[in-house]
């Protein structure tokens, strides 16, 4: 860091989290490494979770990646949260009439033109690196997107079920039953079999600074971290690894990240997350952690724990809020 450009940071991102925390590390680096023509001198590589991902009316669909792209793109809907802007769902009643898809999971007709591109070029021979990078061609990002990994890897739920133990996507219990059965237990189908790809080892070792966007501890960054391999990656590189608490107050400030904490029995706060991550003095994968000026009093057992601390803001309540959050998270990698 601190070299005249060329700094290369990587993110480890879900969805609306990490899109909302890329957003303003983008505006940051424009600013304090401007190229002169709008843009940054500074890299930032995003590695994306890609345990929501599902094939759906026939079509690979990656829910993360996408809110990325969109909200990276300008083209997501602020006000709803996900999805495109101006959006319509014309054809999502088609599917519906023949009985194909997940009629609570409703894909707009500007969403599935992503989703036919993707299936596209995934059917042409692409890797989902590839198909990412493809799609995002079109959009500008100002960041590199790269799925975790390559094979499929997707996150199932045990819930019990008018008695029956069940099985189901993410998504269903997500979206359907909006985490309002209790998780038994998460499945990473597939991980057995994944490993990082190569442009994700390449972010990793190369990277100056590694940030944990505030994304979902378990679901998102956990998902990551479950790719075998990934987590010495990470705990081999020479960037310090710095997290951003998903957890105010003893919330999680948008979304349902505390069904899943509760699930695999962390306690839904700042502080339990970051010893959840771990120091990586001591095996785990942080060196620092931003935690909200609300949550204050919980930094001294953190920096127990071996964690340097940060108290800042933390909300992302909108494209300033966001910016300074990243400042603040490359200020404590640097420190
Ligand atoms: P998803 O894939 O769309 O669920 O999004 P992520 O995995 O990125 O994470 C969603 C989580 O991000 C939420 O449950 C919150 O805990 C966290 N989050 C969302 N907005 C904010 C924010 O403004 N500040 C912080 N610190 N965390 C946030
Ligand atoms: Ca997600």
């Amino acid at each position: 860091m601190g070299l005249n450009g060329g700094v290369k940071v990587t993110v480890l991102a879900g969805g609306v989290g990490g899109a909302r925390f890329l957003r303003g590390l983008r505006t940051q680096l424009r600013k304090a490494y401007p190229n002169g023509d709008g843009g940054s001198t500074a890299e930032v590589t995003a590695v994306v979770n890609t345990g929501d991902d599902m094939w759906l009316t026939g079509l690979r669909v990656c829910p993360d990646l996408d809110s990325i792209m969109y909200t990276l793109g300008g083209a997501n809907d602020d006000e709803r949260g996900w999805g495109r802007k101006g959006e319509s769902e014309r054809v999502s009643a088609e599917l519906t009439a023949y009985g194909v898809g997940w009629p609570w999971f409703t894909l707009g007709d500007l969403d599935l033109g992503t989703h036919i591109a993707r299936s596209s070029f995934l059917r042409d021979g692409l890797t989902l690196t590839e198909a990412t990078a493809r799609l995002a061609e079109r959009w500008n990002l100002g960041v590199k997107l790269l799925p975790m990994s390559d094979e499929p890897v997707e996150t199932h739920v045990e819930i019990i079920l008018d008695g029956k133990r069940r099985i189901v996507h993410f998504e269903e219990w997500w979206v359907k039953h909006r985490a309002g059965v209790p998780a038994q237990r998460f499945i990473q189908v597939g991980a057995d079999a994944a490993k990082p790809t190569p442009s994700v080892r390449r972010a990793i070792e190369q990277a100056d600074v590694i940030l944990v966007a505030p994304s979902n501890p378990v679901v998102s960054i956990g998902t990551i971290l479950g790719v075998p391999g990934l987590r010495s990656a990470l705990r081999e590189a020479r960037a310090p690894i710095v997290g951003v608490s998903p957890i105010i107050s003893g919330a999680a400030v948008r979304g349902m990240a505390d069904a899943c904490l509760t699930a695999i029995g962390v306690e839904t706060t700042a502080a339990a997350v970051a010893k959840h991550y771990g120091s990586r003095s001591r095996g785990g994968l942080l060196d620092a952690w931003l935690i909200d000026e609300s949550d204050a009093a919980s930094a001294p057992v953190i920096e127990s724990a071996g964690i340097r601390i940060s108290v800042v803001p933390l909300w992302m309540r909108d494209p300033a809020t966001s910016t300074q959050l990243a400042a603040d998270a490359l200020a404590a990698a640097a420190r």
